[in-house]
């Protein structure tokens, strides 16, 4: 018997998410996965050290009680606006399996049940959940320059579902950095007769957040991640905001334990410390212009961003080109085969040492170059 023939053949044709690489690789510069460059803050590792004894054999609180309590406080909302999750990833996953009806019957209300819809380029992990699920995917074109098109544009496109069972929208987007403004993402989610889920995963990075619409919105969920600017990556905690009734939902279909003791003690601890991690938004924010300043005049076409990351065409060399030449020089970027953004490359801000090794080395490629 071959094993995979008791694999269901959806999921044997899959392609699953592909994350960015994590080599460990001594003296390496990783600018490909939009980490945080600086540490959790010394309350929360401490808060960590003190937690890690006997009661690891206990079960952790199974709805993050403490957590959400804190996070009611500082959105000026309910604990039962809040669900946690392992991770922002996890809670994406269930919302498409909570709104999303499997592929069936081919009725166009149907259809609408059945479709997962983004904009593209966006996250790349929206596709993969959407076909795990056996859902219908609906990826619509941003406007060249990133925007999202019009509501206008949206109907006059044709491919745009105002009835989709779920939206999501990368906002600020990545990979290109680009913010949106509240006024136009609350004008969509009040077109679209689904669930709408801002994935404001980088959005501490820029200077506004659509937090609001998902208090005064009932379809509109709000995705928010402790990893990007609360330097928490390893601990793997994300949440999402929204009614009472589309955070039962999912809390219904998660698992009783799904975020670890250590990552709701190390979230609570962060919360209590706010100001240290402004302080290093803001690190990160005078390094994303320094950075776009630098390779601008190397030759670099760098979107504006609102991230920790910037997205940007690199002279001389294809893209691709330029990821080889700069990991011979151990530095990490990242590069999307996607039609829009293939000629670029992605770098996450690093500290201002790790962005002023990536301008050294660029300018040592191109320098080489010319000598050739
Ligand atoms: N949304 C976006 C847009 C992301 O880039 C990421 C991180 N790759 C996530 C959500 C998930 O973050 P996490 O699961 O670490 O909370």
């Amino acid at each position: 018997m071959k094993p995979s023939s008791l694999v269901r053949p959806s999921v044997l044709k899959l392609h699953a998410y592909v994350p960015g690489e994590q080599p460990k690789i001594k003296g390496l510069i990783k600018l490909n996965t939009n980490e945080n460059p600086y540490p959790p803050s010394p309350k929360v590792l401490k808060a960590l050290r003190d937690a890690v004894d006997g009661r690891l054999r206990l079960y952790p609180s199974p709805t993050a009680q403490r957590l959400r309590e804190a996070l009611a406080k500082l959105h000026r909302c309910e604990p039962a606006n809040l669900i946690v999750g392992n991770g922002s990833d996890e809670l994406l996953a269930l919302a498409t399996r909570a709104f999303v009806e499997p592929e069936g019957k081919s009725s166009r209300s149907a259809k609408a049940r059945a479709r997962v819809q983004y904009f593209t380029p966006s996250y790349s992990l929206y596709p993969v959940l959407a076909d795990i699920h056996g859902a219908i995917r609906n990826p619509v074109s941003l406007l060249p320059d990133f925007a999202i098109p019009s509501l206008d544009e949206l109907q006059h496109g044709r491919q745009w579902d105002f009835q989709a069972a779920l939206t999501l929208v990368t906002t600020p987007n990545a990979p290109s950095g680009r913010g949106y403004s509240t006024r136009q993402l609350k004008e969509l989610c009040t077109a679209q007769t689904g669930v709408v889920i801002l994935d404001e995963a980088y959005v501490d990075f820029g200077e506004a957040n659509a937090l609001e619409l998902a208090l005064q919105l009932p379809n509109v969920l709000i995705a928010r991640t402790f990893s990007k600017a609360y330097s928490l990556c390893f601990q793997r905690v994300g949440y999402f905001v929204g009614h009472p009734e589309l955070i039962a939902a999912l809390d219904k279909i998660r698992d009783s334990y799904n975020v670890n003791g250590l990552g709701q003690i190390a979230a609570v601890a962060t919360l209590r410390d706010l100001p240290y991690y402004r302080k290093n938004l803001t690190r990160v924010k005078r390094t994303r212009a320094w950075l776009a300043k630098e390779l601008a005049a190397l030759g670099f076409d760098t979107l504006p961003s609102v991230t920790n990351f910037i997205l940007t065409r690199p002279p001389v060399f294809p893209a691709t080109e330029w990821l080889r030449r700069l990991r011979e020089r151990k530095l990490l970027v990242r590069w999307f085969n996607y039609p829009e953004i293939r000629d670029r490359i992605r770098v996450t801000i690093g500290t201002q040492v790790e962005a002023r090794a990536l301008v050294t080395a660029a300018r040592c490629v191109i320098s080489a170059s010319r000598k050739k």
